[in-house]
């Protein structure tokens, strides 16, 4: 599924790329409930923040639940719709979403770390990857900021403390939510343009 409110630019643009459980909402496990989805504190905002600098949001989600059948694709879109209604009830908005449904052992090219997600969707939106952020609770967005030469910024909302724990190599930045994240990414971005 993905929704479009992008505009097609001239030069290809520096995007936010979002993890979807635990970086934007609770993360419940394989969810396929529309109605238990929950915003975490400051998501909103934080989306609102980059939608009112017209920087694209794109959230790249794993959703291996449908491989594994704990839910269908139509729950997974149907969560992901959820996702939506809850952000414009705060103003926000998303500028695409992608996820993929496939097991691990598949060997997809989308499964985060790969690179599937983002690809489709820079080059359906004209993003440059390399000016990017990737910014999610798990070690495999890392890897996939790594993956597209983006920058990577790791959240300590859902599996995020424990998950830095475990990571080899740090993250570009890390934390305490997708408000701060998003605020540091916004004064990154400022002193590239300064
Ligand atoms: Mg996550
Ligand atoms: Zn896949």
């Amino acid at each position: 599924m993905t929704q479009n409110k992008m505009k097609k630019k001239e030069h290809n643009s520096a995007a936010v790329f979002l993890d979807r459980d635990g970086t934007i909402n609770v993360d419940t496990g394989y969810m396929s409930d529309p109605e238990a989805l929950e915003l975490l504190p400051g998501a909103a905002a934080a989306i609102k923040e980059l939608n009112l600098k017209r920087i694209p949001v794109v959230v790249v989600s794993n959703q291996s639940a449908v491989a594994r059948g704990y839910a269908t694709e139509e729950q997974v879109e149907s969560v992901n719709a959820r996702l939506i209604e809850l952000l414009d009830a705060e103003d926000a908005y998303l500028d695409a979403l992608y996820f993929c449904a496939h097991h691990p052992d598949d060997g997809c090219v989308c499964r985060k770390p790969a690179p599937g997600l983002i690809d489709s969707a820079s080059e359906k939106h004209s993003i440059d990857t390399a000016r990017s952020y990737v910014v999610g609770d798990k070690r495999s967005d890392m890897e996939l900021a790594r993956a597209v030469g983006a920058t990577a910024v790791m959240v300590m909302t859902g599996l995020g403390e424990v998950e830095l724990k475990r990571s080899e190599k740090a993250p570009d930045f890390a934390a305490a939510d997708l408000g701060k994240a998003v605020k540091w990414i916004l004064a990154q971005m400022e002193n590239e343009t300064a």
